[in-house]
């Protein structure tokens, strides 16, 4: 890179940051929509979410790499929205879920968490791109447009503080605060707590899993009364052994919140789950 490249480079991530700051502090939306961001545009322009193809519009992906996601759109058990092989009506529960009864009521996911999804999903994690949520938040509208019906609150799964420095942002509560405005919903960001830091789940057995969760979330006394009788959404960008929402579920249900869904963007599909 010379550097000329260089210094349009570093003039671009100063746009960025200050289109950031004007949509925190509700700069006029004239501002932004016809001077930075098409000054935004010429000098970065936006590129596909996860090929980086260069496109019309972003956040965005390109035709390829849509064609590459891989939508939940067959029949699921009813509880877990594990994929299930046959269709044997809506209130169908696999298997896996007769046997270990989760927490959570109904559980649902917009995407297999497949290569593709997994990019954009990391990318939007871990490489600061918040915005890519809303590219995302469509899919969970559509996904779990029945809990969403009569849900009064929605909630994040929380981040253990420690991690936010690295990442800047949760990005579950990124997606859940995108959903509470297109939906009108109620979202607390607060209520629902992590305590501890927890390693990764992948490799561990139940009984592990639930051991290395144990203790890992609350609810602060004071929002118990606002909890009770309640149907709460829980949101989290990935659903890999479902041991985390689990925990969350374990919490609000002792408060005595009434039902407990959870809403994914995608969900690892584990070979255990998917007979019935
Ligand atoms: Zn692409």
């Amino acid at each position: 890179m010379n550097q000329t490249d260089s210094h349009i480079g570093s003039f671009a991530r100063q746009l960025v940051v200050w289109q950031r700051v004007a949509r925190q502090f509700v700069v006029p939306q004239f501002i932004t929509q016809q001077l930075i961001t098409p000054t935004l545009d010429f000098f970065l322009p936006p590129r596909c979410a996860t090929c980086d193809i260069v496109l019309a519009r972003a956040p965005a992906l390109c035709g390829q790499c849509w064609s590459k996601l891989d939508f939940i759109d067959g029949p699921i058990c009813n509880r877990t929205g594990a994929p299930l092989p046959f269709d044997l009506g809506p209130q169908t529960i696999s298997l896996n879920a007769m046997r270990h009864p989760p927490a959570y009521h109904h559980a649902r996911a917009a995407l297999y968490y497949t290569d593709t999804a997994r990019v954009l999903i990391r990318r939007f994690k871990f490489h600061d791109r918040p915005e890519l949520a809303n590219l995302m938040v469509p899919w969970l509208l559509r996904a779990g447009e029945k809990l969403l019906a009569h849900a009064d609150i929605i909630m994040p799964v929380p981040l253990h503080w420690t991690r936010l420095f690295g990442r800047r942002f949760n990005q579950s509560a990124e997606l859940a605060r995108k959903l509470a405005d297109l939906t009108g919903i109620d979202m607390q960001v607060e209520w629902l707590r992590r305590t501890r830091r927890t390693p990764q789940q992948i490799g561990l057995t139940r009984a592990d899993r639930r051991k290395n969760l144990r203790g890992a979330f609350t609810v602060p006394k004071k929002y118990y009364r606002f909890l009770r009788g309640k149907q709460v959404v829980l949101v989290d960008d990935v659903m890999t052994t479902g041991a985390t929402v689990e925990a969350c579920a374990k919490v609000l249900r002792r408060i005595g919140v009434a039902q407990i869904n959870v809403l994914t963007v995608a969900r690892v599909v584990l070979p255990e789950t998917v007979h019935i």
